[in-house]
């Protein structure tokens, strides 16, 4: 499956290459600080490549809290958040947003709440390492 996914304004767009097909996606509503305040969830697949096209690079903000080992890519036209990388030895790594999903049916989430706040950083990259996208472009 190639679930297609953008911004409001179509600034950020992606697509996400899931094989096979998913049966369900997991959807991580995540409830860190930053998360909380505009409703993120997330969803990756360790086997999954994402491209992320990016019309205008001045127009996004990237924003970094707590640990700074993630860096939440967010449209600065349009306010949305699609994706957050994390490089960790030299990989990009990326999660994305549920929310951003164009052509996904909604029965097909999985959502459910997450909570990583108590994570040390090396246990938390190391959990990033396994499960988020290991394959990322931006172009
Ligand atoms: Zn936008």
């Amino acid at each position: 499956m190639l679930i297609n996914g953008k911004c409001h304004c179509g600034n950020i767009a992606f697509s996400l290459a899931w094989e096979p097909d998913p049966k369900e996606i997991p959807a991580r509503a995540c409830d860190c600080t930053f998360c909380r305040k505009h409703g993120g969830v997330w969803t990756s697949n360790p086997s999954g490549a994402l491209q992320v096209r990016i019309q205008d690079a001045s127009k996004i903000s990237k924003y970094t809290f707590g640990t700074g080992t993630a860096e939440f890519q967010i449209c600065a036209r349009c306010g949305i958040v699609p994706v957050v990388t994390s490089r960790i030895d030299g990989r990009l790594y990326a999660v994305v947003s549920v929310n951003a999903f164009e052509n996904v049916e909604a029965s097909l989430l999985n959502r459910a709440p997450a909570s990583f706040g108590a994570e040390e950083t090396g246990s938390r990259l190391a959990r990033r390492k396994r499960s988020w996208i290991p394959d990322v472009v931006f172009r």
